[in-house]
């Protein structure tokens, strides 16, 4: 047993129990661990029993596949649409830390006694308006009418959607109607139920609106239907075109339609040339938060740090949105405790609005609530309590919840902390928790955040589902994974946060590798976004 798991914390890759279980019934599970590791294109954190039987299916047509870097680099090749570029803040290229210092007092001299430096960002008024948010709004008692509630809620919401956004669902019919008609393609919406793999390899799914359940498959022989079936999660809306089989029992699906977004949307910009900066998972509290980069930071955007271009862009910075995990918190996971520098959970946000308050004032900041943070920790979170809020003072600051739907100058912007992530990095093969960006193109695709229920993300039985994505942002950030990256799916830019806390003994433990310290911009009349790195200096 030992030598199983041994082969694949080798790779980082952690298996679960019911997934060692199965392995080991194998004739020879030594060969069969080592021959599922040669089908992973990269390793994952978990390996699930799923993913292992969906290698195992392919296991007679082995191809051998790089291992794929999983930088930025590789992800941007993935993104051409985007003009990615990473700004290292100066002196990180050819010149020795000592050298970069000097520099940087000369040049802050220059700046002192020349004062060239004039803010663009601080002739402009701030311009939030909230769109979708749970706080002061939540209905939820938990009871089985609320959850009956959410669902429905979700059922109608996209199905609207899909009727009216895809032709290829839009003459769909109820369930129980199914043996009534006699087209040659029918189509069907509704939740699914339960989505497995048969002994066969085919994809099975049970779909049921109001009226009835029907059972469908997605054939492993029909590849292009198969790939979308592998997609497909419980407790999300789809739908699906297909026939009854011949015998009645099966419903055959010929495609999966998914409510995605039209080739032609369209990205808002303003009209005036000011930038949002995300700042995601600061951690305060934790020993590994990343003060001497904070530090930089500030220095950065007080006109203080970098070449004559980046303290433009500092400049014109309006905004700065932290999406969730502003504090590491307290009893987050086993053993926290020695991992914290500061172990009282308010003196945390005492600290963190210490650090918020070297911000410049004509800044504005947006805060969301995250997993590590001081709020119920069932999505959707409301966001702080007045007697955490009460302690920021002096800054222009916006409270939200988590996820948010929010607009600044006309530019409309989702936020969500991302704690479903793992629920659809283990439960669809093709997606990596190490790729954010990825899974976030599958959210904005099902119009979703979280629809697994009783998954790894507790979801209140609210009685409107705010994790439905029913409007387009023009910008769709997320945190929690810890990684930075920056891409665009149908004129949505994707941004994921970055963090400002160094690899913790879990993470470490866990074989992950995290990319703090980086910071994603958004210009927000051009709609390009580019990324400060303040790591090597
Ligand atoms: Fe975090
Ligand atoms: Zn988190």
């Amino acid at each position: 047993m030992e030598s199983i798991i041994k082969i694949f914390s080798s790779h980082g890759t952690l298996i679960q129990p019911d997934t060692l279980e199965y392995i080991l019934k194998k004739d020879d599970p030594e060969e069969f661990s080592n021959r599922i590791i040669s089908q992973l294109k990269e390793y994952p954190l978990i390996l699930t029993l799923n993913q292992v039987k969906e290698l195992e299916e392919n296991l007679d047509e082995t191809i051998d596949l790089p291992h794929a870097g999983i930088d930025e680099e590789e992800i941007s090749k993935h993104i051409p649409s985007i003009r990615q570029i990473t700004i290292p803040v100066e002196g990180e290229i050819g010149q020795s830390s000592i050298q970069f210092k000097e520099e940087i007092k000369d040049n802050g001299r220059e700046i002192i006694s020349t004062s060239t430096w004039k803010p663009v960002a601080k002739e402009y008024q701030s311009d939030i308006k909230i769109i979708k948010d749970i706080t002061g709004k939540s209905l939820s008692e938990g009871s089985t009418e609320d959850f009956a509630k959410l669902f429905s809620d979700r059922f109608e919401t996209l199905r609207k959607i899909l009727r009216t956004q895809r032709r290829e669902v839009a003459q769909v019919i109820p369930i129980n109607r199914l043996k009534k008609v006699d087209f040659k393609e029918i189509q069907l919406i509704g939740i699914v139920n339960e989505v497995r793999t048969t002994v066969n390899g085919n994809r099975l799914i049970e779909l049921e609106d109001d009226t009835g359940i029907v059972t469908a498959i997605a054939l492993k022989k029909q590849s292009d239907v198969f790939q979308q079936a592998k997609l497909v999660l419980e407790d999300e809306i789809i739908g699906i075109v297909g026939q009854l089989s011949k015998q009645g029992d099966l419903f055959v699906i010929s495609k999966i339609v998914f409510p995605d977004i039209s080739l032609n949307n369209h990205h808002h910009t303003t009209d005036i040339p000011i930038y949002a900066a995300f700042i995601g998972d600061l951690h305060v509290g934790s020993r590994e938060f990343m003060e001497h980069q904070w530090n930089l930071f500030i220095k950065w955007l007080k006109g203080k740090l970098g070449n004559i271009r980046q303290r433009e862009v500092a400049g014109r910075i309006k905004y700065l949105i932290i999406p969730g995990d502003v504090v590491d918190g307290i009893g987050v996971y086993p053993n926290q405790e020695k991992d914290l520098i500061i172990t009282d959970l308010y003196k945390q946000y005492e600290a963190l609005a210490d650090y918020l308050s070297m911000i410049p004032d004509y800044i504005s900041v947006i805060i969301q609530p995250g997993n590590h943070d001081a709020v119920r920790p069932a999505e959707p979170q409301p966001t702080f309590e007045k007697e955490i809020q009460d302690l920021f003072t002096g800054n222009d600051i916006t409270f939200i919840g988590n996820p948010c739907s929010f607009t600044i100058h006309g530019v409309e912007i989702l936020s969500y902390h991302g704690q479903s992530m793992l629920d659809y990095a283990t439960r669809i093969s093709t997606l990596k928790y190490n790729e954010p960006l990825e899974i976030m193109k599958v959210m904005l695709q099902k119009h979703h955040l979280a629809p697994v229920y009783g998954g790894y993300t507790p979801l209140a039985p609210e009685h409107r589902d705010y994790m439905v994505i029913d409007r387009i942002p023009d910008i769709f950030v997320t945190g929690h994974v810890h990684l930075a990256g920056i891409g665009e799916y149908r004129g949505v830019t994707l941004i994921n946060a970055s963090s400002w806390q160094k690899q913790t003994g879990y993470q470490k433990m866990m074989n992950f590798i995290p990319n703090p310290a980086k910071i994603p911009i958004a210009e927000l009349h051009t709609g390009k976004v580019t990324m400060m790195d303040f790591n090597s200096i």
